[in-house]
C-alpha cells in the first residue's frame, strides 16, 4: 500500500557507520533506521550471535519457558532497577501494553473509565490506541472515532497536569517521552520529570515513559530516565533494542508490578529466541564497547559543533540535542534536505517538517561526525539563506 512516501534509493549492504546503494555509492548514516540500528551495520558480534541463535532455535510459544527471554528480562530489570518485562515487537505494541496496563491498574482500584494524561507533540505509534494518545492530528485524521481515555496537556509544563490533577476525575497515568523524538527532539527538564513523579505519587497515578527512541544508550545513560533522580513505573522501549531485529518491551516497577495476570496480554512472536538474542547482545556490545560513554562524546561535539557552526544563521530557531539524538530546528519545511543529503551521500531525517534530526548510530567515530557536520553544516547554510 501507498503508506510511505519513499526517497529513491535502494541500500546493499552496510558496514558500521556506512551504506552502499546498488549503484555502488556511499552513504554515511545518520538516521540509523530511525534509531534503530544502534550498532551500525552489520556489527560482526551481532552477526555472530545472531548466527548462532538462527542455526539453533528463533521461535518457540510464549506457552514454554524462553531463557532467551528470562536472560534479556533479568538484564534489562537489572540496567534499570525496573522490575518486570513483557516483550512485544515494537514501539507501538510496546505502549498498547502500557496503556492496557494503566487501565487495568485502574480497573482494579474500581475506576470503570480511567484517563491517562498525554501530551501535545506525543509520538507513541499508529495502532488505533497509540494514535490516539499521539499528538499529531495529521496521524489521526481519517481514523476517527479515537480511543477515548486520554486527555491532553502541553508538554514540559508541570502547572497544565496540576490543572487537570485538580479538575479531571478518574486519571490514572501520565504518559510521556523524556525526550521527544517524532515531536522536534525536544528535550523535557529535570525538573518536570521530577514534578511528575511527585503529582504520580501524591496522586497513586503511574508514571510511564515512552523511551522507545531516547533508551537503550542513546542519551549517553541505558535509559532517559536515567539523567533524573526518579523511577518510572512504567517504561516502554523498542527502535535501539535489537539494533535492527524487531523487539518492543514494556517494562514495570512498584504500584504497577501484578497488573497482569495470565490471559490478560499477549503476543505471538513477542519475545522470542532471535529478537532477545539480538537484545541481549546488543546490550552485551554497548557495555563492552563503551558506547553510552561514545554517544555523549561524539553526541556533545556535534551539539558545540552545530551551535557554533549553525547558531547565528537567521534562519536557524534552534539546536537542541543530548547525546546522540539532536535536532536543528528551522523557519522553513526543510523536508528537502533529505533528498539534497542523498546526493552528497548522507542520510539524515526531518520532522514535524522543520526541523532536521539526527540519530547515528552510537559507533560513530569523531572521523564520522566530522565528515557529517561538513556536508550537513554547508547544505544546511545554502538552504537557509536561499531567498533571503
Ligand atoms: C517510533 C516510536 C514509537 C512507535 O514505534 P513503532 O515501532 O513504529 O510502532 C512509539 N513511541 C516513540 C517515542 C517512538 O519514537
Amino acid at each position: 500500500m501507498n503508506t510511505y512516501s519513499r526517497q529513491q534509493v535502494a541500500f546493499s549492504h552496510g558496514a558500521g557507520s556506512k551504506l552502499w546503494d546498488i549503484q555502488g555509492k556511499e552513504y554515511l548514516d545518520a538516521i540509523a533506521g530511525i534509531a534503530v540500528n544502534t550498532l551500525g551495520h552489520a556489527h560482526p558480534k551481532l552477526t555472530a550471535a545472531l548466527s548462532v541463535q538462527i542455526g539453533k532455535l528463533m521461535h518457540v510459544s510464549n506457552v514454554y519457558q524462553i531463557l532467551e527471554q528470562e536472560k534479556l528480562a533479568d538484564q534489562l530489570c537489572k540496567l534499570s532497577g525496573m522490575q518486570e518485562v513483557f516483550f512485544c515487537n515494537s514501539g507501538c505494541e510496546a505502549n498498547e501494553a502500557a496503556i492496557k496496563l494503566a487501565r487495568m491498574y485502574g480497573h482494579k482500584q474500581g475506576i470503570e473509565n480511567p484517563n491517562i494524561i498525554v501530551m501535545e507533540k506525543a509520538f507513541h505509534g499508529r495502532t488505533l490506541a497509540t494514535l490516539s494518545a499521539t499528538g499529531n492530528r495529521k496521524v489521526q485524521a481519517g481514523f476517527e472515532p479515537l480511543v477515548k481515555g486520554f486527555v491532553r496537556v502541553p508538554y514540559n509544563d508541570l502547572a497544565a497536569i496540576e490543572q487537570v490533577a485538580a479538575h479531571t476525575p478518574d486519571v490514572v497515568a501520565i504518559l510521556v517521552e523524556p525526550i521527544q523524538g517524532e515531536g522536534g527532539i525536544r528535550i523535557s527538564d529535570i525538573e518536570y520529570l521530577e514534578g511528575l513523579r511527585k503529582i504520580c505519587d501524591q496522586k497513586n497515578w503511574l508514571l510511564m515513559l515512552d523511551e522507545v527512541q531516547c533508551g537503550v544508550g542513546r542519551t549517553g545513560t541505558w535509559f532517559a530516565f536515567q539523567h533524573t533522580s526518579i523511577m518510572p513505573d512504567v517504561m516502554t522501549l523498542a527502535k535501539g533494542l535489537g539494533a535492527g531485529v524487531p523487539i518492543g518491551a514494556c517494562l514495570a516497577n512498584g504500584r504497577a508490578t501484578g497488573t497482569f495476570g495470565p490471559g490478560n496480554h499477549g503476543s505471538t512472536f513477542g519475545g522470542n529466541p532471535l529478537a532477545c538474542t539480538a537484545a541481549t547482545t546488543t546490550l552485551q556490545v554497548i557495555e563492552e564497547d563503551k558506547l553510552m560513554a561514545n554517544a555523549k562524546s561524539i553526541g556533545d561535539f556535534m551539539l558545540q559543533e552545530l551551535k557554533s557552526r549553525l547558531g547565528n544563521l537567521p534562519g536557524v530557531i534552534d539546536i537542541r540535542g543530548q547525546g546522540l539524538m539532536l535536532g536543528i530546528s528551522l523557519s522553513k519545511p526543510c523536508g528537502e534536505l533529505v533528498a539534497r543529503g542523498i546526493e552528497k551521500g548522507i542520510l539524515i531525517n526531518v520532522t514535524v517538517d522543520t526541523v532536521v534530526r539526527l540519530l547515528p548510530p552510537l559507533i560513530y567515530s569523531k572521523a564520522d561526525a566530522e565528515q557529517l557536520l561538513d556536508v550537513l553544516c554547508p547544505m544546511i547554510t545554502d538552504f537557509v539563506n536561499q531567498g533571503a
